[in-house]
């Protein structure tokens, strides 16, 4: 029998809100003011959740659902987090895409009638963060916008804590595709009903009221935050799309932050062609950024990040990221590189380096005024470090580090108000005051030697009235609910005078309170509270302060991230001993020795250089060898040696001459793409076709086993085609790994084609890996030796082997048949044979040719034939 389901109640419908508790209709208000966000709703230690909210959280969170009383005849589904642990349930909700509206009791409790006022007071979005505790320090965070329309797509995106905002318009979807997999928003702002499909990521998209996107709305939004009349100067007028993804996306966060945002000056429209354009799935499979394996060390970024600030990590990101084409700009990023390693002050650098804090997104929080006291700290001794960074730049004489130098700016007023202002340790939060400095304000310094005076005045008060009423075990003390008291013992108590007032009688003691403690009570508590609101004020006018030289100070840290990135380049390139990549005007490369940086350093055994040499001529090297010869490794070092050397990297070679590249292209073990409902031939296909139409003559092109998804016969005529089309038309650079032997014949067909293979020597019955790339195609494929070193069964071997001589013989016998048939072809009456077939025939001596290559003759034939 069907099991029945107990209706539970979903969120109230708010025409039923008058049949509930008055708690649960101020919650069911506010939340209905925040219908997509997780509402804490502060309860004494707790942050409760309810209804849907409190499922979803128990889920994401695992924590236990329950239920709470009963609200309009029905338990309220409830689950909570207390609220000192808070910052950790955030934390992980932000990472899984979540956002939270935090509301607290604002209200007195002890004077309220009804339930205590309480208001939203914070919103916490993956996009928009900028608490310490929420981010991963290592990698930017952003927001994202997109609008859509006829197929072309503005995008946005605001790195909150950066202070970066950029814009970009995209012609299709996989341009959109490929930047969305390099940025890594964490919150993409969509219009409400516009479709749009991710492949593989379902989470972090926030969805906001079409009217948000419009271009004039946008635009009004824009020029209110440059205080611009328009957008001409940032040149974006042009790009509307963008435009409207850019308001919707600075709207979205005023509505979260609830604050000015004075560190956003300027929109960046960031062009799409200055870089070298690489598509999702090529990020993806040369692991750029995030390994396969999920370990850090096995992607680039993780393998090349030794940077010793947090900022200088997220800039190296972004450069490896985004690899310029312009090899103007890069040679100038090479050329610092060289110049730290020249003069030898690597590690003093690096050292000074690391004692700077992550002053970046400590600027945010001071211009979002959630700046806290031992940020101020940390950027007042970060500021302390730049003198000495700055006289190590001037001596060196280069002029981009004259360049840098001045960047990084002096900041000495800056340094020494915050020197003034703020003690040496200050604690985390500023609620219990004890950060501003002795001698900064005239005021709190008066206020506060009267409350430390009362030390003094109870040690004096406690002496007198010991004296007075000759009872020496009298003490005066303080707590919180009490206040200042005097305490005897319960047996001394005939001998209190009458002017003391009894306030609280304890088991073995009584306390009392004279006038003169009352009074002086009055004046102390008054002076901390007073002096406590006088540090608050004071706390806001120094980040008041800060705000003049912020846009100095932003440049400062830009500055201290790319010193950063360039010295860590340097000492990957020491300890990694990579070589200084030059670059040419002519299309192509030149590596000798080239290295995989990521497999080389994980792999125990020594790994195996190889030469790549690639030009107009030569531009398409079709590689065989067996499986697990090296031949995706060698083709994934290809392009990482590109990635590196436009980042402004050196590169794992012993010497690399590199051409222009407008592209890098993969087409690499895709898997099935289930939740998008591709299958694995048809992804191959997608990428395929992308590839076809988008490479051009100074294209990176990487192509592994294409075809490989269908039957023999229909993957290896597309492979061929393929091949055929990058040859001739395309004429991208291409490296194209394959097993189908037929293709090694490619070459004497089409100029620019040439084969390479990976080599093994057979040994006994098994197999060795050379690694080494050499001319001219593999004698044969390995397949059942590599199947015996996986540990396929012996027997189900010789099975194989039996069935692959049978395979042999037959293709043996086609292949005679083949002769035969090209004798018939040749003999045939030559009517309608056009010139080219007649010539081609002429040529060919079928006595001179083995039986496979009469039959690739007539196959050659045939082709020509059905070409006319
Ligand atoms: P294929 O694509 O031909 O199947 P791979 O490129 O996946 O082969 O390489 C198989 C393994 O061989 C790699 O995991 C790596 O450990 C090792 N390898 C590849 N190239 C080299 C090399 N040049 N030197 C040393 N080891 C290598």
């Amino acid at each position: 029998m069907p099991r029945c389901s107990v209706p539970v109640p979903a969120n109230p419908m708010p025409e039923t809100a008058s049949q509930h508790t008055p708690m649960m209709q101020q919650y069911l208000r506010i939340k209905a003011e925040h219908p997509q966000r997780l509402l804490f709703y502060r309860m004494g230690d707790f942050y409760e959740l309810f209804y849907d909210d409190a499922r979803r959280a128990a889920r994401l969170l695992d924590i236990t659902l329950t239920a709470r009383g009963k609200s309009a005849g029905e338990p309220i589904p409830m689950a909570g987090v207390p609220f000192h642990a808070a910052e950790g349930y955030l934390a992980k909700l932000v990472r899984l895409g979540e956002s939270v509206a935090i509301c607290e009791q604002i209200g007195d409790l002890a004077t309220s009638k009804g339930p205590v006022e309480r208001q939203v007071v914070r919103i916490v979005t993956p996009g928009t963060v900028s608490d310490e505790a929420l981010m991963d320090e290592r990698r930017d965070n952003l927001l994202a916008a997109l609008t859509v329309q006829d197929g072309r797509y503005g995008l946005a995106w605001l790195d909150l804590t950066g202070g970066r905002f950029l814009l970009q318009q995209l012609d299709n979807h996989d341009a959109l595709l490929a930047e969305l997999e390099r940025l890594e928003p964490a919150e993409i702002l969509i219009a409400e009903g516009q479709p749009f499909v991710r492949p593989g990521r379902d989470g972090g998209l926030t969805r906001r009221p079409p009217w948000h996107f419009e271009h004039d709305g946008a635009e009004r939004q824009l020029t209110r935050q440059f205080g611009t009349r328009d957008l001409t100067g940032f040149g974006c007028t042009d790009l509307p799309l963008a435009v409207g993804a850019a308001g919707a996306l600075l709207q979205y966060v005023a509505d979260t932050q609830r604050s000015a945002l004075p560190h956003i000056t300027r929109l960046v429209v960031e062009q799409h062609d200055d870089a070298i354009v690489i598509d999702a799935a090529t990020r993806r499979n040369l692991e750029l950024t995030d390994a396969v394996s999920g370990r850090r060390q096995h992607s680039l970024a993780g393998l090349l990040d030794s940077a010793a600030t947090a900022m200088g990590s997220r800039m190296l990101r972004r450069w490896l990221g985004r690899p310029l084409r312009d090899q103007h700009a890069v040679r100038a990023r090479q050329a610092l590189v060289a110049c730290l390693l020249d003069q030898g002050r690597l590690d003093g650098l690096r050292d000074t380096l690391a004692s700077v804090g992550d002053i970046e997104r400590i600027l945010a929080r001071v211009a979002l005024r959630s700046a806290r006291p031992r940020d101020l700290a940390v950027l007042r001794d970060s500021l302390a470090v730049l003198p000495a960074l700055r006289t190590l730049l001037a001596s060196i004489d280069h002029p981009g580090m004259t360049e840098l130098a001045t960047d990084l700016g002096e900041h000495g007023d800056t340094h020494d108000l915050l020197t003034r202002a703020v003690i040496d340790n200050p604690p985390v939060v500023l609620r219990d005051g004890g950060v501003i400095a002795a001698g900064y304000d005239a005021e709190l310094d008066d206020l506060r030697d009267l409350s430390q005076n009362a030390d003094r005045f109870l040690v004096d008060l406690e002496q007198r009235e010991r004296t007075r009423t000759g009872i020496d075990t009298l003490k005066v003390s303080y707590n919180r609910v009490h206040g200042y008291y005097i305490e005897i013992g319960r047996s001394k108590a005939d001998r209190v005078p009458v002017d003391y007032i009894r306030r609280q009688t304890l088991k073995g003691a009584e306390r009392y309170i004279t006038p003169e403690l009352k009074g002086f009570e009055d004046r102390v508590l008054s002076a901390r509270e007073r002096a406590l609101q006088r540090e608050k004020a004071l706390y806001e006018a120094l980040l008041d302060r800060l705000m003049t030289p912020l846009a100095a100070l932003q440049q400062g840290a830009d500055a201290v991230s790319r010193l950063d990135v360039l010295a860590c380049f340097a000492e990957r390139a020491l300890r990694l001993e990579l070589c200084r990549p030059a670059f040419r005007d002519a299309p192509g490369l030149k590596i000798r020795g080239g290295r995989h940086p990521v497999v080389e350093q994980v792999n125990d055994t020594p790994f195996v250089a190889n030469d790549l040499v690639m030009d107009t001529h030569r531009h398409i090297l079709i590689i065989t060898g067996p499986n697990m010869g090296g031949k995706s490794t060698f083709m994934r070092q290809a392009a990482l040696i590109v990635v590196m050397a436009y980042a402004g990297c050196f590169v794992p070679a012993e010497s690399a001459e590199l051409g222009p590249f407008d592209r890098i292209f993969s087409r690499i073990g895709a898997s099935d793409d289930l939740a998008g409902g591709r299958s694995t031939f048809m992804v191959e296909m997608q990428e395929t076709a992308n590839i076809l139409h988008n490479a051009s003559d100074r294209s990176l092109v990487l192509m592994d086993e294409i075809g490989r998804g269908t039957s023999t016969f229909d993957g290896l005529s597309l492979a061929w085609a393929c091949a055929v089309e990058l040859a001739t038309c395309t004429r991208a650079f291409t490296l194209f790994a394959t097993h189908y032997f037929e293709l090694t014949t490619l070459p004497d067909e089409y100029p620019g084609i040439a084969n390479v293979h990976l080599d093994a020597v057979e040994h006994g019955d098994g197999i060795v890996f050379l690694h080494a790339l050499r001319d001219g195609p593999a004698n044969q494929s390995y397949g059942l030796q590599v199947a015996a070193l996986a540990g396929v069964p012996h027997k189900v071997i010789e099975l194989a082997r039996r069935r692959l001589r049978e395979l042999e013989q037959a293709a043996q016998r086609h292949a005679e048949d083949g002769a035969d048939q090209l004798s018939l072809f040749q003999q045939a009456p030559s009517g309608q044979r056009h010139d080219r077939l007649r010539e081609r025939l002429a040529q060919i001596d079928p006595d001179a040719l083995s039986p496979r290559q009469a039959l690739d003759a007539l196959y050659e034939l045939i082709r020509l034939r059905d070409a006319e």
